[in-house]
């Protein structure tokens, strides 16, 4: 069966695809001539997962998942959350997001934080919800050059590197995307396939 992933990214979608069985066919945007903006206006990372979904069933018909991903700092009300990708303005500038965590966090104790994923599915038009957790904590400055976002600042639990000082195979083993991924994959292939086989 297909599968529209909502992103324009083809390195995410065939990472996806080598985890499932051969009955799913992972589709990106592009591969079905979606080039529009989906809208992602929601306050929650559950609710932008959703709307990206619905959206596609609603205009496509097509089944489908999307995700959300944020970054939730204990002592700041859980801030960057959803806003994590233009949390210092529109240019979604990492350093500027990572000095502006460092400056809001400069008189805090707890640093404690998590990266959390939501992914949501839709087959049949049937919304299924599937989460993802790293917990961790913001150190006091960056350090490391791999990864994105804000993998410099962010370090795992049980670890004294941070993200952006893992190899990508290190952090994919734990990482909140892996872990909700997993999660739907696990679905997938155990739930859904049992029961329309
Ligand atoms: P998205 O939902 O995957 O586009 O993630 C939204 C924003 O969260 C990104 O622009 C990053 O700022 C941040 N983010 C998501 N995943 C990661 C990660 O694995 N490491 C660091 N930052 C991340």
């Amino acid at each position: 069966m297909k599968l529209v992933f909502a992103t324009q990214n083809q390195h995410k979608a065939a990472e996806i695809q080598a985890l499932l069985p051969s009955e799913f066919e992972v589709l990106t945007l592009n591969d079905i001539n979606i080039s529009e903006d989906i809208p992602e206006t929601a306050d929650t990372l559950e609710g932008n997962a959703s709307q990206k979904s619905h959206y596609i069933l609603r205009h496509y018909s097509l089944d489908c998942f999307s995700d959300d991903t944020g970054l939730e700092i204990k002592a700041i009300n859980n801030e960057p959350g959803v806003y994590s990708a233009r949390y210092a303005g529109p240019s979604k500038n990492a350093d500027e997001n990572m000095n502006k965590v460092l400056e809001k966090l400069a008189d805090k104790s707890d640093r404690t934080a998590q990266f959390r994923t939501v992914i949501s599915l839709i087959l049949e038009g049937k919304e299924h919800i599937f989460e993802g957790i790293v917990k961790g904590s913001i150190i006091s400055e960056k350090r490391g050059e791999d990864g994105f976002g804000y993998d410099p600042i962010f370090v795992p639990e049980g670890q004294n590197k941070t993200f952006a000082e893992l190899s990508l195979d290190e952090k994919n083993k734990m990482s909140h995307r892996a872990r909700a991924f997993e999660k739907m994959i696990h679905f997938l292939k155990n739930d859904h396939l049992k029961h329309t086989m």
